[in-house]
């Protein structure tokens, strides 16, 4: 028998329509909560450092008005969103912030933050734009001084054996996020790409051991049945710029797809590389925070070093398009477009880009694009 949207368990989106209100709890019994953006930033060593890491996120499609003054008018609106939610006094629960060098943006994000709002703690990690011996080793360092200005924060030693076992807690998450991923090449998926969306952006905002509590009820709650999603929608990736909302994904399951794949940041890209500790578990951050991590900020050799996984993953998931989504003002992203859709054609993927500026505020004019989009390719072999 087909498994109902209702049976499953109803937690995750509760949690992510609501996803400060538990670190706000975490935080009044005294625990201390470092917010951090981007997918260059470990939360492992916020975990090992006995603090509770918190994805920033911004609130999408609320209009942009306090933060107007503080950015150049071509920043990204989702900083700036971002932004805005903390001058408005909704991230006053953070005793602290890390943020990388993601983009210049996020740069400039990190001074207006520590200036206009200042934290307890503030950390600002530098992130190399080419994968090099050279560069491996300089991250590295930025990795060792995280660590150092987390210790002396939360008057704790990161020892490698506790380092090891939040490695080992982030990755079980990883493995079990893996298992879930897994059930969505069957067709139709055990779960839409909306629930998988709510539970990253849910799990993001919890402590890794409670993240992994909801993950294995998720688990559970799914069991061996088969997803009710209807097998005609087609089946799509969604690539792109940061994802912490669940708008763009319903969007597109309302119009006859199905999104059984991600390559975004709350999604694969953060979840897609588990790292064995070995013997030095700040190599193996090194590894999967940098020199592994598939983002566009940072310079590969070839095209085919950047995107050839995308298409092995479309095949492992039979996917029969992609869809793209780009924020307006996101170099890192758009520098890559064009060069994106020719390998993706020529391997045979359909590919549609979208625009946006956080908002989804066009959704009438995307939805027909989508819409026209799937419908090529529902007639697709
Ligand atoms: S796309 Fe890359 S640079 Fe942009 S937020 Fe995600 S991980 Fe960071
Ligand atoms: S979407 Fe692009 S411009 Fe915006 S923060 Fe991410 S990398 Fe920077």
């Amino acid at each position: 028998m087909a498994l109902q949207g209702e049976e499953k368990s109803a937690q995750p989106a509760a949690l992510c329509d609501n996803r400060s209100e538990r670190a706000r709890e975490l935080a009044a019994q005294g625990k201390k909560i470092i917010g951090y953006l981007c997918g260059f930033v470990p939360p492992e060593l916020i975990t090992a450092a006995g603090m509770v890491p918190y994805r920033i996120t911004g609130v999408m499609g609320e209009p942009l008005v306090e933060a107007l003054d503080y950015f150049e008018p071509n920043a990204c609106n989702y900083v700036l969103n971002c932004f805005q939610q903390a001058i408005k006094g909704r991230y006053d629960f953070l005793d602290g912030i890390v943020i990388p060098h993601a983009c210049d943006t996020v740069q400039r994000l990190y001074g207006l933050w520590k200036f206009w709002k200042p934290p307890a703690y503030a950390h600002f990690l530098n992130v190399p734009t080419t994968v090099s011996p050279a560069s491996i080793r300089f991250f590295r360092e930025e990795l060792e001084m995280l660590k150092e200005s987390l210790e002396s924060f939360g008057g704790v030693e990161i020892t490698d054996q506790r380092l090891k076992e939040a490695l080992s807690l982030h990755n079980e998450n990883r493995r079990l996020v893996a298992e879930l991923y897994g059930m969505r090449k069957e067709h139709p998926p055990a779960l839409t790409g909306g629930e998988m969306t709510r539970l990253l952006v849910a799990g993001a905002g919890i402590p890794a051991d409670e993240f992994h509590s909801l993950l294995k009820e998720m688990l559970r709650s799914i069991g061996g049945n088969a997803g009710s999603v209807d097998e005609k929608k087609a089946r799509v990736l969604l690539y792109g710029c940061v994802m912490d909302d669940a708008g763009l994904v319903d969007l597109i399951e309302a119009g006859g797809g199905s999104v059984v794949l991600d390559d975004t940041c709350i999604g694969t890209r953060s979840f897609g590389t588990a790292g064995d500790a070995g013997d030095d578990p700040m190599e193996a951050l090194c590894r999967m925070y940098f020199a592994d991590f598939l983002c566009p900020k940072v310079v590969r050799s070839c095209d085919e070093e950047r995107f050839e996984y995308l298409v092995q993953m479309a095949r492992e998931y039979r996917v029969k398009g992609v869809i793209g989504y780009f924020m307006a003002w996101c170099d890192p992203h758009k520098f890559d477009q064009p060069v994106l859709r020719n390998y993706l054609e020529k391997a045979g993927l359909p590919f549609l880009a979208l625009e946006d500026d956080y908002t989804l505020s066009s959704s009438g004019a995307m939805q027909n694009r989508v819409q026209a989009f799937l419908e090529m390719l529902q007639q697709k072999d």
